[in-house]
């Protein structure tokens, strides 16, 4: 460790993002991208916007907070917009936690490193035997709550009434709802919004919107909330968003067929992907997202994860006490996800040797 580094964050272990390789193809079912490119109108856009990027883009990206309200039936200073959910999420861990945060054992695993990167005690609140998530662990909390719906990696989802009763359960702290794959089958919070000052709903264009790679997310809050946001980012980096992000999040957001097709397929293709696994012996949870939570009764979950890699299928396995056995595998076209059927078949005959 470098001697220069504030002793107080030298031994903080990261975020462990999953594999990004750069070098020869894979098959790559491990970061719950879409499959999909970007609407078609995107890369027009971009460019037109890179044409002016000498220029500062506007700080308060006024045009896509509109768009966005408008999409989320919100007003726009209810909306707050940032390089990824990823930061408002750094945020509310930064700035919306006095009394600490609370959170589930198994779930993004981004909330642990905020939690110690801001210093803050966190409550670790552990899913039932069955890695559902039930509201009552959650009464009266005391602290600020995260809870990312549809969950991952479990991809399960709780409904909009019971997210009613935990934000009526914790009137005096936040709520904060991690809304990454709702559109894959999910029940929005944000219509609750209207009932519940301490709810705070985080959104992202990586997933259901094809645009990891401009890196954009939204809060949907109180409008008193996002104004408690805006004084972090004008204290942090008012220029949060490129032009090239702006342009990409209003093409995106103006093709809604386009979305809903992908979406529509995505959904479609996660269905097929677990029965055929199912088929296979494997249990799979009932996944709201666009990955898949499967484990094999014969083959640990690291021994599979191996055989697929050896096969350049790259999935996620997480080395951690209730995830072990699992893999979570992205959804993928259905060309892919029968690629990765065909190897998991393989490997299953052969005993997973070789
Ligand atoms: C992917 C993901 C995010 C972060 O996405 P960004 O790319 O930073 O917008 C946030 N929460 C969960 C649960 C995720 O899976």
């Amino acid at each position: 460790m470098d001697k220069f580094i504030d002793a107080r964050l030298a031994a903080l272990a990261p975020y462990t993002p999953g594999e990004q390789p750069q070098g020869a193809p894979c098959l790559k079912l491990n970061t719950n991208e879409s499959p999909y490119p970007p609407a078609p109108g995107v890369a027009a856009a971009v460019a037109e916007a890179a044409r002016k990027a000498n220029r500062y883009p506007d700080p308060a990206a006024a045009g896509l907070a509109r768009a966005m309200a408008a999409a989320l039936g919100l007003k726009p200073e209810e909306v707050f917009l940032t390089n990824g959910s990823d930061e408002a999420l750094a945020f509310l861990f930064q700035a919306f936690c006095p009394q600490g945060a609370a959170f589930a054992d198994l779930t993004y695993g981004f909330y642990p490193v905020f939690a110690r990167l801001y210093g803050l005690p966190a409550q670790v609140i552990p899913l039932r035997e069955d890695l559902r998530l039930a509201p009552e662990d959650y009464a009266n909390a005391g602290r600020t709550i995260f809870i990312a719906n549809p969950n991952a990696p479990t991809g399960l989802a709780l409904g909009r009434e019971e997210m009613a009763a935990i934000l009526r359960a914790n009137p005096e702290n936040l709520v904060v709802v991690d809304e990454a794959y709702v559109d894959f089958g999910g029940e929005s919070a944000v219509p609750l919004l209207a009932e519940y000052e301490n709810l705070v709903v985080v959104g992202t264009f990586s997933k259901s919107r094809a645009l990891a790679g401009a890196r954009l997310g939204y809060t949907a809050a109180s409008a008193g909330v996002v104004g408690g946001l805006q004084r972090i980012r004008y204290s942090f980096n008012p220029y949060n968003l490129s032009r090239m992000s702006i342009a990409a999040g209003l093409a995106a957001l103006e093709d809604e067929s386009y979305f809903r097709q992908c979406r529509d397929n995505i959904v479609a293709t996660r269905e097929d992907a677990a029965q055929r696994l199912r088929g296979m012996g494997f249990v799979c949870t009932d996944s709201k997202a666009n990955f898949l939570f499967a484990r094999h009764p014969a083959f640990p979950g690291e021994v599979l994860y191996r055989a697929l890699r050896r096969r350049d299928i790259l999935v996620r396995w997480f080395d951690a006490p209730r995830a072990r056995d699992y893999l979570r595998i992205t959804v993928g076209t259905p060309q892919e996800m029968d690629a990765l059927a065909l190897a998991l078949e393989d490997i299953i005959r052969e005993g997973a040797g070789a």
